[in-house]
């Protein structure tokens, strides 16, 4: 079995605190080598960022995101900069952001959701978007304000939707709503859009894997997304795997792990 990436999952999460080196552990036993952790909130970048020096698996990205927007305030844009201007060396996205529906102060979401493109566009980093019921809405800001390169993240849509992000350079986060029978849209989408556009993840403790609902999801399940993915596109789960881990590399600008970058976690 190849390398496998994560890219979204919410490990550093306090639901993780008891056990998230048996966690990391279960995930490097069936191969998932490299997790991107979005930030969510301007109190938390902290402990992201102290947690991604910790594991040297990880990868972070800073961004404000739509489900707390009751704690976003415009000046902790300044924070964001701040932060972007320092450059670290596992720093390698702007995310979780975008726009959610279901979510309040759509005005904010806007305002909060342009500034971060900019920012993403002027740092050259790629972004992790969030959506609901807004994809129609989120693609027209990313193509005018947004950087070269990101990932809708937990795509859930149909083909048409999928290749407006894909020809904007965009990649598509694929996750566990691929495992319900259900999802023919996407499900569809997924299987005709270019390979060199998949990349996948987990969204962990979130978004439970068919089988595991009413359970906290966690990394090591990817194996699962991996076999319904490589069922839909008829391929081996090796060579599957062995694109995919391409795929989120370019995505996140990050290499191949080097012989001596075997640290524990
Ligand atoms: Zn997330």
């Amino acid at each position: 079995m190849n390398a496998l990436y994560d890219t979204h999952c919410h490990i550093d999460f306090q639901v993780f605190d008891e056990d998230r080196e048996r966690v990391l552990k279960s995930a490097a036993e069936v191969g998932v080598e490299r997790f991107m952790v979005p930030g969510v909130s301007a109190e938390q970048w902290p402990r992201v960022q102290q947690l991604a020096e910790q594991f040297s698996s990880w990868r972070f990205a800073l961004g404000l995101h739509p489900w707390f927007i009751e704690k976003h305030n415009l000046n902790q844009l300044k924070e964001l900069e701040k932060v972007l201007d320092t450059t670290h060396k596992r720093l390698r996205a702007v995310g979780e952001i975008g726009l959610d529906a279901t979510c309040d102060n759509s005005e904010l979401q806007r305002e909060l959701f342009i500034e971060q493109l900019k920012l993403a566009r002027h740092y050259r980093l790629p972004i992790i978007i969030h959506h609901r019921k807004t994809l129609e809405t989120t693609h027209p800001l990313v193509k005018q304000y947004g950087p070269e390169s990101g990932v809708i993240h937990a795509f859930s849509g149909s083909y048409e939707q999928a290749m407006k992000f894909v020809d904007c350079g965009y990649k598509l986060g694929v996750g566990g709503v691929i495992t319900y029978a259900r999802a023919q849209k996407t499900r569809q989408a997924i299987t005709k859009v270019p390979l060199s556009s998949l990349v996948l993840e987990t969204d962990s403790p979130d978004m439970p894997i068919c089988g595991y609902q009413g359970q906290r999801n966690e990394p090591a399940r990817i194996v699962e997304v991996l076999k319904v993915l490589a069922d839909l596109r008829e391929m081996s789960t090796d060579a599957l795997s062995d694109v995919l881990w391409k795929n989120s590399c370019e995505l996140f600008n990050d290499v191949p792990p080097a012989s001596n970058d075997h640290e524990s976690g």
